[in-house]
């Protein structure tokens, strides 16, 4: 066999036992429990009996910032991985505040899969709702985990309706719970009709799972049993049954019912990984054509983070692999400027630790430290050139006109300005109108302009007064409209720095909608929307 065949061959099996997925939650839904819980269960039943990344909660939740400690929410994102049977689970951590979700929307362009994890108190919550969405612009196939299942919550045949219904997804559940709501039994597996029994642990912790027979269960839970057994009829007659083709077409999510802090169902979970969650696939470049995962080396910047050590405040860009074998010391070109990029401090990042990473196949994230010409979107190769197409930016809905402190220090000023732009900290707009040194910032969440104060002062040295703007609306525009727009009241037009891309923002949406009405043959593009 060649060499080249062998290391194709290496590439595709690598990348066929990779899941790269993420969770998406609201707020409280137990996304840092399930994490820690998906790490445990893994290691314990791991082949290979290792667990990469750390399973404890101070190695999962990444704190970089005092802002982020004080407020108790989790601002950047890293990577957890594990191996699980004979597959290796990455899971991209997604900060969990709402603020941060444009952060969170690129971690979502990095998985293959997601995990919708919702509260079975509370179902679709409102950020749930919007991840939602942005997996389905995606086409990112969701895996469901109705979680605390150990505690009083609602219906599953009502919890599945809503599913349903609010975002049109079937629903075809893999087990199913027995008990009602406070006294929950266990769980019914679907593909063999097994049942586990739940213990809880007194005092907490983790529960026991007992496997019981069908007939056992049968004799000890009476009509407990009896109503869960007529709701499993009731889904096989109703058809909820999985279609790999639907779950990977992003029309149908398989349904897992469990708890993340009795660590109960959570192998069901992570065997629904291993076994429905897509592996890395040809990825399609802007034009469409899709460059196989054997072919040489591609990948793509989803995110860039700067401060995330306060030891040395450097920045790290994180890299998806898309295609081929990543080697530490490789030479990238970088798609934008065909300039070249040398890799050999590419690191691994688990939580707040980072070790140095060798080797590297489709599905894995590299974060390559201090590369400051590295942008978010920006494709890097080695051999054929490819190009990704662009990761998109959210409708931002919070502006503020940005100036530095003290007029004296306007190197710094411009050096973090261009750095917090580049890793996507804040949209950055300008104009000629306003000139360089008052740019516009927009922000999906207003927090971000915290973020953004905080930096400027203590990483780059040059402290920002930050004034409000009268501006609510955002909209994508081209030269032509743009000029038209920029004579209008109550509109101001921007180029957006990173991108080029020409934005009009507009005083509020009644104003929008008349110069709409008014002038219909206007190019005003709504762009995706985040909040
Ligand atoms: P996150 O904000 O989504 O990361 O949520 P956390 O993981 O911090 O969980 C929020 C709260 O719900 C914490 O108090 C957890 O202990 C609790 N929690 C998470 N999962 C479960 C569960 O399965 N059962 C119960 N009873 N509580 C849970």
């Amino acid at each position: 066999m060649s060499t080249v065949k062998a290391k194709s061959d290496e590439v595709s099996a690598e990348a066929a036992r990779r899941r790269t997925f993420a969770v998406i939650s609201h707020p409280d839904a137990g996304k840092s429990t399930l994490t820690e819980a998906l790490a445990v269960q893994a290691a314990a039943i791991s082949t290979a009996g290792a667990v990469h990344g750390k399973g404890d909660r101070a190695g999962v939740t990444s704190d970089w910032m005092e802002m982020e400690r004080s407020r108790g929410i989790s601002i950047t994102s890293s990577v957890l991985r594990f191996d699980y049977h004979d597959a290796l689970l990455n899971l991209l951590d997604t900060p969990g505040h709402a603020d941060f979700s444009e952060d969170t929307y690129r971690v979502l362009s990095a998985v293959d899969g997601a995990v919708m994890l919702l509260d079975s108190a509370k179902g679709l919550e409102a950020q749930t709702l919007k991840l939602f969405d942005v997996c389905k612009h995606g086409n990112v196939p969701i895996i469901t985990f109705v979680n605390k299942w150990d505690r009083p919550g609602r219906e599953p045949l009502e919890l599945l309706d809503e599913i349903e219904q609010r975002i049109g997804l079937h629903a075809a559940p893999l087990n199913w719970p027995v008990g009602v709501a406070g006294d929950f039994r266990g769980l019914i597996s679907r593909a063999d009709g097994s049942f586990t029994k739940f213990i809880p642990a007194p005092g907490g912790g983790r529960a026991q799972a007992v496997r019981m027979s069908a007939e056992d269960a049968a004799a000890e839970l009476g009509d407990l049993w009896e109503t869960a057994v007529e709701e499993l009829t009731l889904l096989t007659e109703i058809g909820a049954e999985l279609d790999m083709e639907a779950y990977t077409g992003g029309i149908s999510t398989p349904v897992l019912f469990g708890a993340a802090l009795p660590q109960f169902g959570v192998s069901a979970l992570l065997d629904a990984l291993e076994t429905y969650a897509p592996p890395p696939a040809a990825r399609p470049d802007a034009k469409g054509e899709p460059r196989p995962v054997e072919a040489p080396f591609s990948g793509q910047v989803f995110k860039v983070q700067a401060g995330m050590d306060k030891a040395h405040r450097d920045s790290l860009a994180f890299i998806r692999v898309c295609s081929g074998r990543f080697e530490r010391g490789m030479t990238l070109t970088m798609g934008s400027t065909g300039r070249g990029l040398v890799t050999k401090h590419a690191q691994t990042v688990f939580g707040r630790d980072r070790t140095t990473v060798d080797t590297a196949y489709p599905g894995d994230v590299v974060g390559l430290p201090n590369t400051h010409g590295l942008t978010v979107g920006e494709s890097l190769y080695d051999g054929p050139a490819v190009t990704y197409p662009p990761i998109p930016a959210f409708a931002p809905e919070h502006f503020m006109v940005c100036r530095a402190k003290d007029v004296g220090k306007y190197k710094q000023f411009r050096r973090g300005i261009e750095q917090l732009d580049s890793e996507g900290a804040v949209q950055v707009l300008r104009s000629d109108v306003r000139g360089d040194q008052a740019p516009v910032l927009a922000a999906v969440g207003p927090l971000q302009f915290e973020v953004v104060a905080h930096r400027m002062e203590h990483e780059f040295n040059s402290p920002v007064v930050l004034t409000t703007m009268d501006f609510n609306e955002c909209r994508m525009t081209d030269a032509a409209s743009a000029e038209q727009l920029a004579k209008m009241r109550g509109v101001e037009v921007f180029t957006r720095s990173l991108t080029g891309d020409l934005l009009a923002l507009f005083t509020d949406k009644w104003r929008l909608r008349a110069i709409e009405r008014e002038y219909p043959d206007l190019k005003i593009e709504q762009m995706l929307a985040a909040g």
